[in-house]
């Protein structure tokens, strides 16, 4: 095993609202020294409990174009009426602490990231329909109803795309959650 290929990345993608937090929370909960989680920008208001430079870096879309212009992201998005940005210093920082970086990002990064030297893997979470995915979504109580319609929108462009031959290394349907985070912790750490 080479280091190199210890640190390779894992891209995580899937809809918003499919698990995919609940899931690397425990993944970097269990292996606290082993994964790091790129901290990408965001221009959208925190929600909940989000703390600024833990779940994102919180930033104005001024900030965040600035950092456009400057080269500043290996990836960015706009998705619903906010931006989304990997900077290439998030994923320095993991990388400097000799950890496998985790991206959690959209469709449209991940196109971007695969055009990159990043050489990923890559996971898509899915959600066990729309149905269910729009009720843990409105279960979850932390988005206005523009919001939602505008991520269930959104979900379907993200599962049509997930069909595309060779996009994906594994995609994991986050029903029965125990099982489901077998299936993702071993796409994790396998191939370390
Ligand atoms: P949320 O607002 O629910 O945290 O995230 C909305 C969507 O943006 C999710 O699909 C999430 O994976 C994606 N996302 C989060 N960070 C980034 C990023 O840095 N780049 C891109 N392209 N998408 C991101």
């Amino acid at each position: 095993m080479t280091i190199e290929h210890a640190n390779r990345p894992i891209v995580i993608s899937g809809p918003s609202g499919s698990g995919k937090s609940t899931h690397l929370n425990r993944l970097l909960k269990e292996y606290p020294d082993r994964f790091g989680f790129s901290i990408s920008h965001t221009t959208r208001q925190p929600r909940g409990q989000e703390q600024n430079g833990v779940e994102y870096h919180f930033v104005t879309k001024e900030e965040f174009l600035k950092l456009v212009d400057q080269n500043g992201f290996i990836e960015h998005a706009q998705f619903g009426s906010n931006y989304y940005g990997t900077s290439v210093q998030a994923v320095k920082d993991v990388a400097q602490k000799d950890r496998t970086c985790i991206l959690d990002i959209e469709m449209e990064g991940v196109k971007q990231v695969k055009k990159k030297d990043l050489n990923a893997r890559y996971l898509s979470l899915q959600p066990p329909s729309l149905e269910i995915l729009e009720s843990r979504l409105r279960g979850r109580a932390t988005d206005s109803e523009d919001a939602i319609t505008q991520r269930l929108a959104q979900a379907k462009n993200e599962l049509e795309f997930a069909k595309t031959p060779g996009v994906f290394d594994k995609v994991i349907i986050n029903d029965d959650l125990e099982k489901a985070w077998t299936e993702f912790k071993a796409f994790c750490v396998s191939e370390e």
